[in-house]
């Protein structure tokens, strides 16, 4: 038996019929896109915070830090705009102007010169 994917009420008909009707479809669609907006909204959130915390960082003129010190400060290592792979350095991770390699336990913070960045981006 097939059901709609809003209300889960039995639906008859056309074999290609999702919803009971359109009200049904309206609303699955709205919570649809809710949820992806709320998504995109928490990575946001979650860059903006990382910028921040290596901004402070940098501000105060710390540019090495412990990955347990910074993760305690808020800083989520997932989140992060993009990756290059650099061949004597290795990884090094942005968050949009920033960027930082991970060296065993160690974080260690560059800044990178907005001309270039701007350049690749
Ligand atoms: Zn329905």
């Amino acid at each position: 038996m097939r059901t709609c994917l809003a209300c889960d009420t039995p639906i008859y008909g056309r074999v290609d019929k999702k919803y009971c009707d359109h009200n049904c479809r309206n609303a699955f669609h709205n919570e649809r896109n809710r949820s992806n907006r709320k998504y995109v909204q928490s990575v946001n959130r979650n860059l903006a915070k990382n910028h921040r915390i290596l901004e402070e960082l940098i501000e105060n003129e710390v540019v090495e830090v412990k990955v347990q010190l910074i993760k305690a400060m808020g800083f989520k290592p997932q989140f992060i705009t993009s990756c290059e792979i650099d061949e004597k350095e290795g990884p090094l991770f942005f968050i949009y102007d920033y960027c930082y390699q991970q060296i065993n336990e160690q974080i260690v913070i560059k800044i990178r010169e907005l001309e270039t960045y701007r350049n690749s981006a």
